[in-house]
């Protein structure tokens, strides 16, 4: 009788099988270009099919703006990054008004400094790509180029953090193509844009840059500053400001929505 239920097993296996990759073509034919969901994966799994690497689901490939937090709510974003000097101070200001934020990194500086990047997620921040070389003409070099920017800072930015994945991409000087934003977004990053520049890195005051960020806050959630390419510590004053007045505005803080 064990060999008849070894055949009826076989059958049911290779019926199994079959329904499983009709799933899969299913799946594929009908758009859901993000491999098999979580139930067609454990059905994967239970089959003993080959194990995968667990692969990103992707996300939207459109620029996002939005608050992922529901009423009056900013993202606060902080870009260039890490910096030995800059990133703790920037760091410190954040925890002592109790904000999370975003930080757009550098690739090479993310792999020159991990420890401020395992100190940014320790904190409950959270990580986006924003390339290896900061070439805001990126917009106009080959496919391959832009590829090479975004997925080597990417791996650069994830091998630093220790686990913790990348969830946006902020392309420098918002040099975006549809091609990018694609490649992105097919690896899980959500291409970030902004509403409010700062102009923090600009040789403004830190009053200029408050008024700055005051005057354009009705513009959108997604609030831009630096913490790398020069001397921040107007940066960090500007945050020791801002941050209390928001929040006396009635605003909360959140994440870009992904
Ligand atoms: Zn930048």
């Amino acid at each position: 009788m064990a060999r008849r239920f070894g055949i009826e097993g076989g059958i049911i296996g290779v019926v199994a099988a079959a329904v499983v990759s009709l799933g899969i073509v299913g799946a594929i034919a009908s758009g859901q270009l993000g491999g098999p969901s979580q139930a067609e994966a454990d059905t994967l799994s239970n089959s003993q099919q080959p194990k995968k690497a667990p692969r990103i689901a992707p996300v939207d490939p459109s620029i996002v703006h939005a608050s992922d937090r529901p009423g009056r709510s900013l993202n606060i974003t902080i870009d260039d990054g890490p910096d030995p000097v800059w990133t703790p101070k920037v760091l410190e200001v954040l925890k002592k008004h109790d904000v999370k934020a975003v930080f757009c990194m550098i690739g090479p500086q993310a792999r020159a400094h991990p420890e401020l990047v395992q100190q940014v997620v320790a904190a409950g921040h959270k990580l986006c790509d924003h390339t290896v070389s900061h070439n805001t003409g990126m917009d106009h070099q080959p496919d391959s180029y832009q590829s090479r920017q975004i997925l080597d800072a990417q791996k650069m930015i994830e091998d630093a953090a220790g686990g913790a994945k990348v969830e946006y991409y902020r392309a420098p000087g918002g040099a975006f193509t549809p091609y990018s934003r694609r490649l992105a977004a097919d690896h899980g990053m959500r291409p970030l844009g902004w509403n409010v520049d700062s102009k923090d890195f600009e040789s403004g005051s830190v009053e200029a840059i408050d008024a700055t960020v005051r005057g354009e806050l009705t513009n959108g959630p997604t609030v831009l500053f630096h913490d790398g390419g020069g001397d921040r510590s107007r940066t960090v004053a500007s945050l020791d400001r801002l941050l209390p007045w928001m929040k006396q505005q009635g605003y909360g803080f959140g994440f870009p929505k992904r």
